[in-house]
């Protein structure tokens, strides 16, 4: 069991995205139970759910107030207004335009409004023939539901699934998720084989470019060639040829 709490293991686990190896390891964040804050607001939720993304990608446990601006497109003086009252509900730590912390019972709250999001995003995808492009839209808003019966229903009718339709893991009813040891096809050798396991992007436009190129969850891709000067990569994907970009390939995760 790995506690999302500790900064070291969280540390531990953004190396092991970086690694060499591609073995495909599971990894368990627990997040003990503990009674979720429903007095949340919309935009209070939504600020929790950027921190972890930020905290968690960084592997630094923190995150700064530009990057939170940026990822929540508003202007830094708006974010700290905001991270006052979310100071005062006990969900952050921060010092002035310093580095922000989400404290235990903030990252609960994130960790289970991702649960919900993902799980309503698989609901979508896999009970009423919603593409992958079109699910996060929705499920933005149904994240929002304070019903917590509802989502544990909601889990048991999907068969507990553990990766939405991006491939992103699904925290359990405990806040445990399991996160593989993926990099992205940057990091792929020109000649080698992987496999597609997730997207970093979620954008309807970047889901409906991987579409076109023939790539799914699971594919299996081959890197043909790659461009030294602009990293232009020729990839393979069920007989498939195609030309992909570096910010393609930054956005694409594989094992
Ligand atoms: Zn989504």
């Amino acid at each position: 069991m790995i506690s999302l709490y500790d900064n070291v293991l969280v540390a531990k686990i953004y190396k092991l995205g970086e690694s060499n190896k591609l073995s495909y390891i599971n990894f368990i964040i627990f997040v003990t139970q503990s009674k979720y804050n429903s007095m949340l607001s919309y935009t209070e939720e939504n600020y929790l759910k950027a921190l972890l993304k930020i905290s968690f990608e960084s592997g630094l446990d923190e995150a700064g107030t530009n990057e939170l601006a940026s990822a929540l497109a508003v202007k830094p003086a708006t974010v700290n207004d905001m991270l006052k009252k979310l100071k005062e509900k006990k969900l952050v730590d921060y010092q002035k335009y310093g580095k922000i912390n989400l404290t235990a019972k903030g990252k609960k709250n994130a960790v289970y409004i991702i649960r919900k999001h993902r799980l309503w995003e698989t609901f979508l995808y896999k009970k009423l023939d919603f593409s992958w492009d079109e699910v996060h839209e929705v499920a933005e808003q149904l994240e929002h539901i304070q019903s917590p019966k509802l989502i544990d229903k909601l889990d048991k009718f999907l068969e507990f699934p553990e990766f939405d339709p991006h491939g992103d893991p699904i925290p359990d009813k405990q806040g445990r998720l399991k996160i593989q040891n993926r990099k992205t096809l940057t990091d792929i050798a020109v000649g080698s084989k992987c496999k597609m396991v997730a997207v970093k992007d979620n954008s309807s436009s970047f889901l409906q470019y991987v579409v076109k190129v023939g790539l799914g969850i699971n594919n299996e891709i081959k890197i043909l060639s790659r461009q030294e000067y602009d990293s232009i990569t020729v990839i393979e994907v069920n007989g498939k040829r195609s030309s992909v970009s570096q910010k393609f390939s930054e956005n694409i995760f594989v094992i």
